[in-house]
């Protein structure tokens, strides 16, 4: 039999998922945190919002960072806005320690290429009987992959494939269905305490009920990758918008059947435009790369951004290493904020 540890890359399928679990005496310091950007866009001010913060929360109290390129649906994301993403963030100046671009003890780093192990998470939660194939067609329920949102909860799975017999299994296999695969959902609610937002307690029948894994065209879903990620690569602290809260009880249930622990969590406010709208991929004018065109100069914007959360003073230019020892979640705004085009204007004037 292979020796697992010394088994070529090839072997890695059969690897069980135990496996791949961290040694954490190798993440010496005590906070973890990563920035973890879907390369299908170029990075916005709302982006660059969560990740200063969720940059300063990790610096502020000494601990590592890594950069996690999630890409896992291949159809959506392209390699140039991996790239530009890391340059965007760098001219912003902000950095991390462990990412695709210099690797580290938790690669790698970019999703599409962990699928080996995803795929071994699903085993292991196949083996513990929680997984069963869902043969609603994508018409009939909505998109599954990509990172959700408050909105794209929408209506709970209703369980229609939960207790299809073998014979009913069988009979859409034969006629050519492709299954997607779900996860049986325990019926504890989840519990946690939330950095920003406080104590939390979910039923994941609330949050959307019995969630996929794996889509039908074969593509691993946000939920299990994020999951499972968090924590092979050690995450001890999740800072990300309160839009993905309703994703934090199905990644906790993940990592709890996993036998993994889960990070703390912070989830931050939004950033919304004058008409109260999230800032989404489609401001283009707020993307980054445009305002750098339009003149912004990357101290501005960390100012601005910084004054928003409370941590730096309306007005002077900073670099975000001179709000590290400003920084704190109990200044952070409880609401969302708004940039205004006034906002926008000051930063190219
Ligand atoms: N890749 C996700 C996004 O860009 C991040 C999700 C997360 O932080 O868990 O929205």
């Amino acid at each position: 039999m292979l020796n697992e540890d010394t088994a070529p890359a090839s072997s890695v399928r059969s690897r069980r998922f135990s496996s791949f679990l961290p040694d954490i005496s190798a993440f010496p310091r005590p906070i973890r945190g990563r920035l973890a950007p879907s390369p299908t866009g170029y990075l916005h001010l709302g982006n660059a919002w969560s990740f200063l913060l969720c940059w300063l929360a990790v610096r502020s109290v000494h601990g590592s960072l890594i950069l996690r390129m999630e890409d896992i649906d291949i159809q959506r994301s392209r390699p140039e806005y991996a790239e530009a993403i890391e340059e965007d963030l760098r001219w912003l100046g902000l950095d991390w320690d462990e990412g695709p671009d210099i690797g580290g003890p938790c690669g790698p780093y970019a999703q599409k290429e962990r699928l080996a192990i995803y795929e071994a998470a699903i085993a292991a939660l196949e083996a513990g009987g929680r997984v069963y194939p869902c043969f609603c067609t994508r018409k009939e329920l909505r998109s599954l992959a990509g990172a959700p949102h408050i909105d794209d909860i929408g209506a709970p799975y209703p369980g229609t494939c939960r207790n299809l017999s073998n014979k009913e299994r069988e009979n859409f296999l034969r006629a050519g269905h492709r299954a997607s695969l779900r996860l049986r959902c325990p019926d504890p609610p989840v519990n946690f305490v939330d950095l920003c937002m406080g104590p939390q307690c979910f039923r994941l029948e609330d949050c959307g009920g019995d969630f996929a894994l794996r889509r039908s065209d074969g593509v691993v879903a946000y939920q299990l990758a994020a999951a499972v990620d968090d924590a092979l690569m050690g995450v001890t602290q999740v800072v990300r918008g309160r839009d993905i809260l309703y994703s934090t009880p199905r990644q906790i249930c993940l990592q709890d059947l996993l036998g993994c622990a889960s990070p703390t969590y912070a989830h931050i406010p939004l950033v919304l435009d004058e008409e109260g709208e999230r800032l989404a991929k489609r401001h283009k004018s707020l993307s980054l790369r445009e305002l750098r065109l339009a003149g912004a100069a990357p101290e501005r914007i960390v100012a601005l951004l910084g004054h928003l959360a409370g941590v730096w003073p309306m007005g002077r230019p900073a670099r975000p290493r001179e709000l590290i020892s400003f920084f704190s979640f109990d200044k952070l705004p409880r609401e969302d904020v708004v940039i205004s085009r006034a906002d926008i204007q000051m930063l190219c004037a």
